[in-house]
């Protein structure tokens, strides 16, 4: 069985935190699916289309990664694409709390399906979607911090 994770998130934007976190993952699955989480109900940053194409060119050297987009429960997307492992990364003890809580849930129900998650590189420890849009929004050129 190859070993497949998803890799779940808003990516709104990819960040080059979150692109550190899937190159160093690469080695460790046979297959990684980048899942963009779609939510009709809320307006994104980047236009989803934006926020997939820009996905897709940052991983273009990485045969083994696919971008996909989902709107379901992440461990029901697994199912649907095989995949026995959700990859996640945390920067802080306060990401480590909502992490756990979510591979607690997922656990819950979807016992078969592991987590993994990877501790961010210090220099990348900073770098987060939200503070993305937070820097943009008060004009401030963020084109360093995202892919
Ligand atoms: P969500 O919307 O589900 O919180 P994000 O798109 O913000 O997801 O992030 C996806 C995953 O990447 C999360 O597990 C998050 O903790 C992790 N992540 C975000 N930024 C970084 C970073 N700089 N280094 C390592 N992991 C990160």
């Amino acid at each position: 069985m190859p070993r497949t994770a998803i890799f779940p998130g808003s990516f709104d934007p990819m960040t080059t935190g979150h692109l550190a976190l899937l190159r160093r993952a690469v080695p460790l699955f046979d297959k990684i699916i980048v899942a963009v989480g779609v939510n009709i109900d809320k307006k994104g940053y980047l236009p989803l289309d934006e926020r997939i194409g820009r996905i897709r060119r940052a991983v273009a050297d990485m045969p083994q990664v696919e971008v996909d987009t989902y709107d379901c429960l992440t461990t029901d997307f697994c199912r649907r694409k095989g995949a026995g492992y959700i990859l996640r990364g945390v920067r802080d003890s306060s990401d480590f709390a909502y992490e756990q809580k979510i591979a607690d849930i997922n656990r819950l129900i979807a016992p078969d399906i592991e987590t993994v998650i990877l501790l961010a590189e210090p220099r990348y420890a900073a770098i987060s979607s939200s503070m993305v849009r937070e820097l943009a929004a008060f004009g401030k050129d963020v084109n360093e911090y995202i892919v």
